[in-house]
């Protein structure tokens, strides 16, 4: 499994998107979350979208692998249903979680999984890219940029670090790590 981890907006879901265009042999797993949809998100595709009672409930029930209160008030976790849903399609699952979540995914399945570091060229440059993409409200941006340099700090504990700066040069180094990790043709 991949698991691809980094701060908000130093690009995660830009290489995740374009893993999964490059490799068939790859699945996203769907989180569910109890934050608000944005405008162009859809339920099911991108999280699944649940109230925070709903998603208390999945995890009395235990069906997350994991889950993390990744800004207050906002939960995020894996349902074990994805994992299985893509193991039963023959595919390798693809994690986009935060940086805690990553290691803990990455400490159950040890060598079966490679967990990848998203790191921005600075923090001045993840905010700009965070604001332009204009898809939180400042309340929203200013929880996410608190959390920054703290989840900086995680870099060190996993397999591999990619400096997302030129797009072009990220999703190569992504390609070829995965590449290498799960022996596959592009
Ligand atoms: P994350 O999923 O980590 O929060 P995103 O993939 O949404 O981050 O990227 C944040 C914003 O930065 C998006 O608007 C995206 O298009 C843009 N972006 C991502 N990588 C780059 C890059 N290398 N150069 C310029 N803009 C980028
Ligand atoms: P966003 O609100 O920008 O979509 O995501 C915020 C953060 O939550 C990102 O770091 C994202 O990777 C993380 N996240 C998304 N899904 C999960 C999940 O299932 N588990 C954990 N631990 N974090 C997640």
């Amino acid at each position: 499994m991949i698991v691809v981890s980094a701060p908000s907006g130093a690009g995660k879901t830009t290489i995740v998107k374009h893993l999964l265009k490059s490799f068939p042999q790859l699945g996203f797993s769907v989180s569910a979350t109890s934050r608000t949809i944005r405008d162009c998100e859809l339920n099911g595709r991108e999280y699944y979208f649940l109230s925070s009672d709903d998603f208390r409930l999945l995890i009395d029930q235990g069906k997350l692998l994991e889950w993390q209160e990744v800004y207050a008030g906002s939960y995020y976790g894996t349902p074990v249903s994805e994992v299985e849903r893509i193991a039963s399609n023959g595919q390798f699952p693809v994690f986009d979680v935060d940086v805690v979540g990553g290691l803990n995914i990455k400490k159950m399945f040890g060598d079966k999984a490679l967990a990848i570091f998203i790191k921005p060229p600075s923090y001045e440059i993840l905010e700009l890219r965070l604001r332009s993409r204009a898809t939180d409200s400042e309340e929203s941006l200013q929880k996410r940029l608190d959390k920054v340099k703290w989840e900086l700090t995680f870099e060190k504990d996993f397999d591999c670090v990619i400096v997302n700066d030129k797009l072009e040069d990220a999703f190569n180094q992504a390609e070829k790590l995965v590449t290498d990790f799960l022996d596959l043709k592009p």
